[in-house]
Protein backbone atom coordinates (compact mmCIF):
# COMPACT_ATOMS: atom_id res chain seq x y z
CA UNK A 1 0.00 0.00 0.00
CA UNK A 2 1.61 3.29 -0.93
CA UNK A 3 1.29 6.17 1.43
CA UNK A 4 2.38 9.56 1.76
CA UNK A 5 2.85 12.54 4.48
CA UNK A 6 -0.79 13.56 4.35
CA UNK A 7 -2.65 10.35 5.10
CA UNK A 8 0.18 7.98 6.81
CA UNK A 9 -1.11 9.06 9.93
CA UNK A 10 -5.10 9.69 10.68
CA UNK A 11 -5.93 12.15 13.24
CA UNK A 12 -6.00 9.75 16.36
CA UNK A 13 -2.54 8.30 15.60
CA UNK A 14 -1.17 11.82 15.08
CA UNK A 15 -2.27 12.17 18.50
CA UNK A 16 -0.64 9.18 19.79
CA UNK A 17 2.97 10.46 18.24
CA UNK A 18 2.26 14.14 19.96
CA UNK A 19 1.21 12.16 23.21
CA UNK A 20 4.41 10.27 22.84
CA UNK A 21 6.59 13.02 22.64
CA UNK A 22 4.55 14.70 25.63
CA UNK A 23 5.43 11.54 27.53
CA UNK A 24 9.63 11.60 25.98
CA UNK A 25 9.29 15.37 27.07
CA UNK A 26 8.50 14.45 30.94
CA UNK A 27 11.90 12.80 30.92
CA UNK A 28 14.52 15.64 29.64
CA UNK A 29 14.50 19.01 28.79
CA UNK A 30 15.58 18.27 25.14
CA UNK A 31 12.85 18.87 22.55
CA UNK A 32 11.77 16.51 19.99
CA UNK A 33 9.87 16.99 16.89
CA UNK A 34 8.46 14.93 13.94
CA UNK A 35 8.42 16.23 10.67
CA UNK A 36 6.91 14.54 7.53
CA UNK A 37 7.24 15.09 3.76
CA UNK A 38 6.68 12.99 0.67
CA UNK A 39 9.67 13.07 -0.93
CA UNK A 40 13.91 14.03 -0.66
CA UNK A 41 16.69 14.69 -3.00
CA UNK A 42 19.86 13.81 -1.88
CA UNK A 43 20.66 12.68 1.43
CA UNK A 44 18.33 12.80 4.31
CA UNK A 45 20.51 14.20 7.00
CA UNK A 46 21.05 17.12 4.69
CA UNK A 47 17.52 17.87 3.50
CA UNK A 48 17.22 17.47 7.42
CA UNK A 49 19.10 19.91 8.44
CA UNK A 50 17.32 22.61 6.41
CA UNK A 51 14.09 21.60 7.88
CA UNK A 52 15.32 21.78 11.36
CA UNK A 53 16.30 25.38 10.56
CA UNK A 54 12.81 26.16 9.00
CA UNK A 55 11.41 24.75 12.04
CA UNK A 56 13.40 26.73 13.98
CA UNK A 57 14.57 24.15 16.13
CA UNK A 58 18.05 25.61 17.01
CA UNK A 59 16.73 27.98 19.27
CA UNK A 60 16.24 26.41 22.18
CA UNK A 61 18.24 27.50 24.98
CA UNK A 62 20.02 24.23 25.90
CA UNK A 63 20.23 23.69 21.80
CA UNK A 64 19.09 20.14 22.84
CA UNK A 65 16.38 19.56 19.78
CA UNK A 66 15.89 16.78 17.77
CA UNK A 67 14.63 15.78 15.26
CA UNK A 68 12.99 13.05 13.35
CA UNK A 69 12.95 13.71 9.44
CA UNK A 70 10.72 11.11 6.89
CA UNK A 71 10.47 11.51 3.88
CA UNK A 72 6.93 9.11 3.54
CA UNK A 73 7.11 8.74 -0.63
CA UNK A 74 10.91 8.44 -0.84
CA UNK A 75 11.23 6.18 2.90
CA UNK A 76 14.13 8.42 3.42
CA UNK A 77 15.16 9.17 7.26
CA UNK A 78 17.43 11.03 9.49
CA UNK A 79 17.35 12.09 13.27
CA UNK A 80 19.61 14.93 14.04
CA UNK A 81 20.38 16.94 17.38
CA UNK A 82 21.54 20.01 17.58
CA UNK A 83 24.44 21.36 18.99
CA UNK A 84 24.18 20.99 22.61
CA UNK A 85 23.92 17.70 22.20
CA UNK A 86 26.32 16.65 19.21
CA UNK A 87 28.71 18.56 21.23
CA UNK A 88 28.95 15.86 23.98
CA UNK A 89 27.78 12.75 22.57
CA UNK A 90 29.59 10.15 20.59
CA UNK A 91 29.45 10.38 16.89
CA UNK A 92 26.57 7.92 15.24
CA UNK A 93 24.66 8.71 18.81
CA UNK A 94 21.37 7.85 17.15
CA UNK A 95 22.17 5.33 14.88
CA UNK A 96 21.06 2.33 16.84
CA UNK A 97 17.31 4.17 16.87
CA UNK A 98 17.63 5.49 13.12
CA UNK A 99 18.25 1.73 12.00
CA UNK A 100 15.48 0.46 14.06
CA UNK A 101 13.17 3.28 12.15
CA UNK A 102 14.28 1.64 8.91
CA UNK A 103 13.77 -1.48 10.09
CA UNK A 104 10.32 -0.50 10.99
CA UNK A 105 9.78 1.23 8.24
CA UNK A 106 10.84 -1.84 5.93
CA UNK A 107 7.77 -3.49 7.43
CA UNK A 108 5.17 -0.63 6.84
CA UNK A 109 5.30 -0.35 11.05
CA UNK A 110 5.37 3.30 10.44
CA UNK A 111 3.22 4.45 13.93
CA UNK A 112 4.93 1.78 16.27
CA UNK A 113 7.96 2.22 14.65
CA UNK A 114 8.11 6.36 15.27
CA UNK A 115 6.87 5.57 18.86
CA UNK A 116 9.75 3.34 20.03
CA UNK A 117 12.32 6.14 18.17
CA UNK A 118 10.58 9.15 19.86
CA UNK A 119 10.40 6.82 23.06
CA UNK A 120 14.53 5.75 22.44
CA UNK A 121 15.36 9.10 21.53
CA UNK A 122 13.84 10.60 24.97
CA UNK A 123 15.74 7.71 27.27
CA UNK A 124 19.04 9.25 25.14
CA UNK A 125 18.57 12.81 25.86
CA UNK A 126 17.74 11.91 29.32
CA UNK A 127 21.23 10.82 30.37
CA UNK A 128 22.77 14.60 29.29
CA UNK A 129 19.68 16.84 29.46
CA UNK A 130 17.46 15.45 32.53
CA UNK A 131 14.17 17.29 33.08
CA UNK A 132 14.57 20.24 34.92
CA UNK A 133 12.10 21.78 36.81
CA UNK A 134 9.83 24.80 35.75
CA UNK A 135 10.27 23.08 31.87
CA UNK A 136 8.96 25.26 29.50
CA UNK A 137 7.96 23.30 26.77
CA UNK A 138 10.11 25.28 24.09
CA UNK A 139 9.66 23.48 20.50
CA UNK A 140 5.49 22.99 19.59
CA UNK A 141 4.83 18.43 19.99
CA UNK A 142 2.53 18.78 16.61
CA UNK A 143 3.84 16.72 13.71
CA UNK A 144 4.97 19.44 11.10
CA UNK A 145 3.97 18.01 7.89
CA UNK A 146 4.48 19.02 4.24
CA UNK A 147 6.43 21.09 2.53
CA UNK A 148 8.90 23.57 4.00
CA UNK A 149 11.43 26.00 2.55
CA1 LIG B 1 11.09 21.25 27.34
CA1 LIG C 1 8.14 19.91 22.93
Amino acid sequence: MSVDCKTIFNADEQKQLVRAIADAEQNTSGEIRIHLEDYCDGEPYHRGLEVFHSLKMHQTALKNGVLIYIAVQDRKLAILGDKGINDIVPPHYWEEILQALKASFKRDQFLAGIEQAVHEIGQKLKIHFPYQKHDIDELTNEISIGKVS
